[in-house]
């Protein structure tokens, strides 16, 4: 802890735990201690911890090569991309090694696509406010929150702000000018926001209409956290670009963007690269994650355990008058409180149990996947003994 506040960039109040190893859903401290992880590492780690199958075909990887460029083929970036393409029901694949730098790759292929089709000047985007996108330039242009930007400005140009699940909002904003929306399918950050049916609907008909690239930012909510590999299935649509990130890797940094053929124009050789996207380490965990989903049918666990946990959560909500709502889908789901849940979380830790906040009134549960329904009884146990 001394080395981390001496050396480190102080952009994060870390909790005072060094964390060791973990196993399944639990993890441990130096010092032994153990805790139910309900955080997964900020929805990452979506097979828990010490998968002896995902760290098998990682090892192996290692041995095999680790790092090639983008100036050679190799096995496990197709088979990731054709896994990818596949379980998003899009037709190509860009493999990054976050989630704002697959939101970057979108942006980027929005504004290149309207040139393409000569919308002249057509350069901006409508972003939701409570929407979160990442902490680099461009993604942090397009992020809603007014304190993450306002240190940073000027940021990228013409972006407007709508209101999520307010489709009229969004409607006012569009101009012969939007080449792009884009917007969380569920809002993690920004309080646990479901998008309801009528605003993505509706937001795919205006894209439609308008020529415009809608963009889904599936980085929290996809690769199975609903119940659904992404968020976008339960509406019956198909964004043009989805950007993913966090589970898709199961713990390796690793994002993607996916792409309908007809926007693959928006990036063309030479438009867009990445030294280490895509290498063989990070795709070959890729390719075993989307595996061990299929093998496991993890979709099926997930809709279990959401709807488990979506009970449990309502009924705690009835005891405690300090939890006035209950948000989210699957194992992406928060409750807001009536104050700030700060001490909530530093409590639930000394108990053994990692949560993590949305905001300041919400308290977001990201389990691994795999979690099963004791540990849940586990984690609302603890938490019924915190919330007054
Ligand atoms: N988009 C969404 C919806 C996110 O939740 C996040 C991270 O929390 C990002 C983008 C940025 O991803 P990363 O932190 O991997 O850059």
């Amino acid at each position: 802890m001394e080395k981390a506040e001496t050396y480190l960039l102080h952009t994060y109040n870390r909790y005072p735990v060094v964390l060791d190893h973990g196993k399944g859903v639990y993890l441990y401290d130096t010092e032994g201690k153990k805790y139910l992880d309900f955080g997964a590492g900020i929805g990452v780690c979506a097979l828990g911890y010490g998968d002896e199958e995902l760290n098998e075909a990682i090892k192996a990887q290692v041995d095999k090569l680790m790092h090639t460029s983008n100036l050679f083929y190799h096995e496990p970036l197709c088979e990731a991309a054709e896994k990818l393409a596949a379980i998003t029901k899009m037709d190509r694949v860009f493999i990054t090694n976050s989630g704002t730098e697959a939101v970057e790759g979108a942006l980027k292929l929005a504004r290149k696509y309207a040139l393409k089709q000569g919308y002249e000047n057509r350069t901006e985007i409508i972003s939701m406010n409570k929407g979160f996108h990442g902490r680099s330039m461009g993604s942090l242009s397009v992020t809603g929150t007014v304190k993450y930007r306002t240190p940073f400005e000027p940021l990228i140009s013409g972006v407007t702000f709508a209101e999520y699940n307010d489709l009229e909002s969004v409607k006012a904003a569009v101009n012969d000018k939007t080449c792009a929306v884009i917007l969380e399918t569920l809002q993690g950050e920004g309080g646990i926001y479901e998008a309801n049916e009528e605003f993505i609907k509706g937001i795919r008909a205006l894209c439609d209409e308008k020529d415009i690239v809608m963009i889904c930012d599936e980085i929290q909510c996809g690769m199975g956290r609903t119940g659904s590999y992404f968020a976008y299935e339960k509406y019956g649509i198909l964004p043009d670009v989805v950007t993913m990130a966090k589970g898709i890797g199961a713990g390796v940094p690793v994002g993607a963007f996916a792409v309908k053929e007809k926007v693959m124009c928006g990036l063309e050789a030479g438009d867009h690269g990445t030294t280490f996207g895509g290498n063989p380490l990070v795709t070959a965990a890729v390719s075993k994650t989307i595996d061990i989903f299929k093998e496991r049918d993890l979709l099926s666990h997930v809709k279990e355990m959401g709807a488990y946990l979506t009970e449990q959560l309502e009924s705690l909500k009835t005891k405690k008058n300090t939890i006035v709502d209950r948000r989210g889908r699957g194992l992406m789901q928060g409750i807001e409180c009536s104050q700030a849940v700060s001490p909530v979380i530093t409590e639930a830790l000394k108990k053994g149990l990692i949560l993590i906040a949305a905001g300041t009134n919400v308290i977001r549960f990201l389990p691994p996947l795999v979690i099963e329904k004791e540990q849940i009884d586990e984690m609302i146990e603890i938490l019924d003994s915190i919330i007054s």
